[in-house]
């Protein structure tokens, strides 16, 4: 959910009216996606939305006698459980008796439309490392210890061990390294696994994300399907 509507009443901050709703459009909302429509999908087809489509939000703020600045949280909800993710959003600056009100209507969207429908800030995958090592031909040397820049291998008593391989870049350092010819160690990835690393940016939680992307992913192919038939 985000910001998708202001209608600005009263802005006389320094920043224009377009620069001061893209910044709200921008602040992540706690989203609650089991009790709202998609416009689009939503019954009531009204360009303005319902109680299921959108929610308002108010910003109603005045400095005083000394600059203040307008954080996220000076945004009221209608619904306490659609809010920015954090208080602490610088908004805009208001210098002596500068004023801004006005109220933003808040849709859920997706990121293909508006990178502010993105639930997700870092998205990253790479593949699940095998790094074996051959315990005839190693002599705990260390030489690999030393070198990986991820600290995958750890020493115990007269052993090298692999003590967290899901830091594995397969750099393959720690094979040049092994002073055994051919070397006792042999790095590789595993068929048909990855490591997926999601960083939400707090709207929803990273399982709810990535079990609605499934969701979507099977929607589209059950259309493909029906169009093929
Ligand atoms: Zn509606």
């Amino acid at each position: 959910m985000a910001i998708d509507e202001v209608v600005v009443i009263e802005n006389s901050s320094v920043l224009h009216d377009e620069i001061l709703v893209h910044r709200l459009g921008l602040i992540p909302l706690k989203t609650d996606l089991d009790s709202y429509n998609l416009p689009e999908e939503c019954p009531c087809k009204s360009e303005f939305g319902c109680n299921l489509c959108r929610v308002a939000l108010a910003l109603d703020m005045e400095a005083g006698e000394n600059t203040t600045t307008v954080y996220s949280q000076s945004l009221r909800s209608e619904n306490p459980n659609i809010t920015p993710v954090s208080e602490k959003i610088p908004i805009a600056k208001l210098a002596p008796n500068q004023k801004i009100r006005l109220e933003a209507y808040a849709r859920l969207g997706k990121g293909k439309n508006h990178a502010k429908w993105q639930p997700v800030s870092a998205c990253a995958y790479k593949y699940l490392p095998q790094i074996r090592i051959n315990e005839k031909k190693c002599d705990a040397c260390g030489k690999c210890i030393e070198v990986c820049p991820k600290k995958v291998f750890a020493k115990t008593e007269k052993r090298v061990e692999i003590q967290n391989i899901l830091e594995c870049t397969l750099c393959k350092d720690c094979v040049d390294a092994c002073p055994q010819n051919p070397p006792a160690i042999e790095v590789s990835r595993e068929e048909n696994s990855f490591i997926l690393n999601v960083e939400s940016t707090g709207t929803l939680p990273v399982e709810r994300i990535i079990l609605e992307a499934l969701n979507i992913l099977d929607k589209k192919y059950e259309d493909f399907l029906n169009q093929l038939r």
